[in-house]
């Protein structure tokens, strides 16, 4: 199988193509149903995959068989009388449970950290392609800011329906899976909904309860992905940055001083990502040329916390003449 990753013409495909098919018969390999064109593209990433696999008689007869899906067709399948049952309902229609007032202000002010992650990764975006182009496929910045854009709208359509901040980061983090694409969006849909879940609607959001958050979603980012800090991932980071938070909840500090320290953490562990050789995901089977370049997916985090430091500093900036901690 031939593929192209998105923007090489077809054309060309089969010039490499043909390339292909006279060193193969020169090896006296027999070419069994091979196919050229787009299979599994990554957005508009220059380049082809070529996959090879050896087959065996009942391989070879499952291969040439008529197929249909969305991805792959061949030859001609009948389709006899099978019913197509619609897809259940999408929870995001429901109706928003009005949250606490507390829970709102801390709603408005997800819908800002939200926003600022957004304008940092469409600013970052073609650096984190460029990161993941160095093992992976290219994708990270074009998914992170899918991602956020697609949580931003979620976010605000929940605020405008009195959503506390738990529900507003479970269906940023919905549509953030949905839309950002590739593992890194699946996982930080698994994050913020981890976020949304701990935090609920009812209770205020302060330090001690945001250090519990990410501590929470921490932990299901790892169970989901099945990744260790080690492993050269957004877990170098998000796990550090997570128990810097816990720590400074005994202290006695401001949210802001306390985010602020977890926020050199991330981008510290992040730049040390650059040492480690990946042990999941997709820059796996190329690990060793990422060593001397950062994860993507530990960079584009440590952006995320740093912008949203920001925020939290305007709203202290604000807040701070009366006394009170936002
Ligand atoms: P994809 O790898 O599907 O193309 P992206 O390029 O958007 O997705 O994201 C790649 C990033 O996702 C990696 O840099 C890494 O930080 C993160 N990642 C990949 N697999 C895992 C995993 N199993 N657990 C945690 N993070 C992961
Ligand atoms: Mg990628």
């Amino acid at each position: 199988v031939l593929n192209g990753l998105g923007s090489v013409k077809y054309e060309e495909l089969f010039v490499v193509y043909r390339g292909i098919d006279e060193l193969l018969r020169e090896a006296s390999v027999r070419i069994v149903g091979p196919e050229v064109g787009e299979f599994t593209t990554s957005f508009a990433m220059a380049g082809l995959s070529l996959t090879m696999c050896w087959l065996t008689d009942e391989l070879e007869e499952l291969w040439i068989a008529p197929a249909s899906t969305p991805a792959f067709k061949r030859g001609v399948v009948r389709w006899e009388g099978e019913k197509v049952t619609a897809a259940p309902q999408d929870d995001r229609s429901l109706p928003i449970e009005p949250g606490s007032v507390a829970s709102r202000t801390a709603a408005s002010m997800g819908l800002s950290a939200l926003q600022a992650a957004y304008a940092a990764l469409d600013d970052a975006a073609e650096e984190l392609g460029r990161l993941d182009a160095v093992a992976g496929d290219g994708d990270h910045g074009l998914g992170m800011r899918r991602g956020a854009e697609a949580a931003v709208k979620a976010a605000k359509t929940a605020l405008d329906a009195g959503s506390g901040v738990g529900s507003l980061l479970v269906r940023a983090g919905e549509a953030w899976a949905g839309a950002g694409g590739g593992t890194s969006g699946a996982l930080w849909g698994v994050l913020l909904a981890g976020l949304g879940r701990t935090a609920g609607d009812e209770r205020d959001f302060r330090l001690p309860q945001i250090a519990d958050a990410f501590v929470h979603a921490a932990a299901e980012v790892r169970r989901v992905g099945g990744a260790e800090v080690g492993d050269k991932s957004m877990v170098d980071v998000l796990v550090p940055f997570a128990d810097s938070l816990a720590l400074s909840v005994a202290s006695d500090v401001s949210l802001g001083d306390a985010w602020r320290a977890a926020a050199s953490v991330a981008t510290l562990q992040a730049d040390e990502t650059a040492k480690l050789i990946p042990k999941v995901g997709r820059a796996r089977p190329l690990g060793k040329r990422s060593v001397g370049s950062p994860d993507p997916g530990a960079v584009s985090l440590a952006l995320v916390i740093e912008a949203v430091s920001a925020v939290i500093t305007g709203c202290e900036a604000g807040l701070g003449k009366e006394g009170d901690d936002p």
